[in-house]
């Protein structure tokens, strides 16, 4: 960021829900498949065809609003936001407007090891558009021959959730973004898969000089659908916003399109403001209640939220911020964590173990954690293992790998392998008494003084044991025999 200069940040949020069927209608939800198979009169708009409200969705949103904090207020009305694109027949779509379903709510997160309180302006539900299907080389719309419309889509349950502008870098975009984005995971409202648009993202970036309090004149990223193109994009917009300012100029209230490949921001249209919309409350739909009782079943029925089970886990396990954040960000990953400490009474080994060497096997696979061969109590059985000096750690890690690949259990694959530590005295001092005297030159230089090949004498008894030998008893032997 150029000095004198703020980057002042708004997220707007859409994320598809999963339920099973739409939102007004009874059709399936579900992504892909044979073009407009999963259709009907209600959300292919026939003239007369009348929404009725998906009452799990309403579950799902209520569970959303609750996790980030926000006030519900009594009640809240469909509205139609009216604009005329192919992809949405009906030429409305049906929203909310001014009396939304959530207001006023917040998500904490951590960035460089600051704590930062984002306020949540309002959650809404509406429903998602068709997709328009741009026939040619590019898939772009600009050089199509023609264009196709796929319903399935069309009125999937969709939740906005609109952020105060109180983001201030890129990054913390980012990691707002992915926080949010596992939180809703956490929930198991979306799949929030970005590639297929259930997790979409629009930026707004402003930039004013440091220390003011007023607004800047803002410009709208449209689409940043991966957490790199919103923190790139949003870098190059604010450079651009911040040179025209420097050269006194003045940003022009618009949305801007960011190509990832260039790094271009361009102008792509003149923004529209609410009143284009000509908003009217859905004659067709009722208002939506959420009286206390509604609102309190549902507060009752959600889960233990990450925040909070962070929060448990660095008072009662005494795990780093990170190591809780991390063990949190994935509800399968925190309930294994907690299952595994339940066998295994050592959490910030445990936690280490998993960040470490299971997220590490999971990255470099691709794999997830569902699906993994090694359960929370195979896993407390290898670190006890371990604990025992039955094995060394560093073969531990070794018969993690191979529990990952065959799921077959550690106490199996150490006695198949003959992995087991040696601690015996005379079998290690035999290797010892090998090691020095293959290597005389490097025993008289630690002898005149070079403390440092210490180490080398450790790492060339853990080769010829291929990592068995116990690394304590290697340590007082060695010393002895240097002396
Ligand atoms: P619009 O009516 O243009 O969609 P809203 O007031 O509804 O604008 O805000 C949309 C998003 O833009 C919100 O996330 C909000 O925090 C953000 N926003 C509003 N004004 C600014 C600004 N001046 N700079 C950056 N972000 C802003
Ligand atoms: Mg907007
Ligand atoms: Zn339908």
């Amino acid at each position: 960021m150029t000095a004198g200069y703020e980057a002042v940040i708004g997220l707007e949020i859409h994320v598809e829900l999963s339920t099973e069927s739409k939102m007004f209608c009874g059709c399936r939800v579900e992504f892909g498949g044979e073009p407009n198979t999963r259709t009907c009169p209600v959300c292919a708009a026939h003239p007369g065809a009348l929404p009725v409200i998906n009452e799990k969705a309403i579950d799902y949103l209520a569970r959303i609003a609750l996790s980030l904090d926000c006030d519900i207020p009594p009640g809240s009305i469909f509205h139609r936001k009216n604009y005329f694109y192919p992809d949405l027949p009906k030429g409305y779509q049906i929203s909310q407007y001014d009396q939304p379903f959530a207001i006023e709510g917040h998500l904490d997160i951590s960035v460089d090891e600051e704590d930062i309180r984002v306020g949540i302006e309002r959650v809404h539900m509406e429903e998602d558009t068709a997709k328009n299907i741009h026939a040619g080389a590019s898939g772009r719309i600009a050089g199509a021959l023609y264009s196709l419309i796929d319903f399935n889509r069309s009125g999937t349950p969709l939740v906005e959730i609109v952020t105060k502008p109180e983001i201030h870098s890129p990054q913390s975009a980012r990691v707002f973004l992915n926080k949010l984005k596992n939180l809703l995971k956490y929930l198991e409202v979306s799949d929030c898969n970005m590639e297929e648009g259930s997790l979409r993202c629009d930026a707004n970036v402003s930039v004013r000089p440091a220390g003011s309090s007023e607004l800047g004149v803002k410009t709208e990223l449209k689409n940043m659908n991966s957490f790199k193109h919103l923190e790139k994009g949003l870098a190059r917009e604010i450079e651009r916003q911040t040179g025209l300012l420097a050269a006194g100029e003045r940003v022009v209230q618009q949305t801007v399109h960011f190509d990832f490949a260039t790094g271009e921001v361009t102008p792509m249209r003149s923004k529209e403001f609410a009143h284009d919309y000509r908003y009217f409350p859905e004659p067709d739909l009722a208002p939506l209640v959420a009286n206390q009782e509604f609102v309190d079943r549902i507060a009752a029925s959600m889960p233990e939220l990450p925040d909070a089970r962070a929060g448990r886990y660095r008072r009662d396990f005494g795990l780093t911020p990170y190591n809780a954040e991390v063990m949190t960000s994935d509800r399968k990953l925190s309930d294994f964590f907690e299952e595994c400490v339940r066998h295994f009474n050592d959490p910030k080994l445990v936690s280490n173990w998993l960040m470490g060497e299971l997220l590490g096997y999971l990255n470099a696979t691709g794999g997830e954690l569902a699906d993994c061969l090694v359960k929370p109590a195979s896993l407390a059985e290898l670190l006890g293992m371990i604990e025992s000096g039955k094995i060394s750690n560093a073969v531990g890690k070794e018969v993690f790998a191979e529990m990952c690949q065959s799921g077959k259990k550690a106490a199996a694959i150490v006695e198949a392998k003959g992995l087991t530590q040696i601690s015996d005295t005379a079998e290690l001092e035999a290797i010892i008494d090998a090691v020095l005297a293959e290597n005389p030159e490097q025993v008289a230089q630690y002898r005149a003084g070079r403390d440092k090949l210490f180490g080398f004498f450790v790492g060339m008894v853990m080769k010829k044991t291929r990592g068995r030998a116990n690394p304590q008893v290697i340590n007082t032997l060695l010393k002895e025999k240097l002396s």
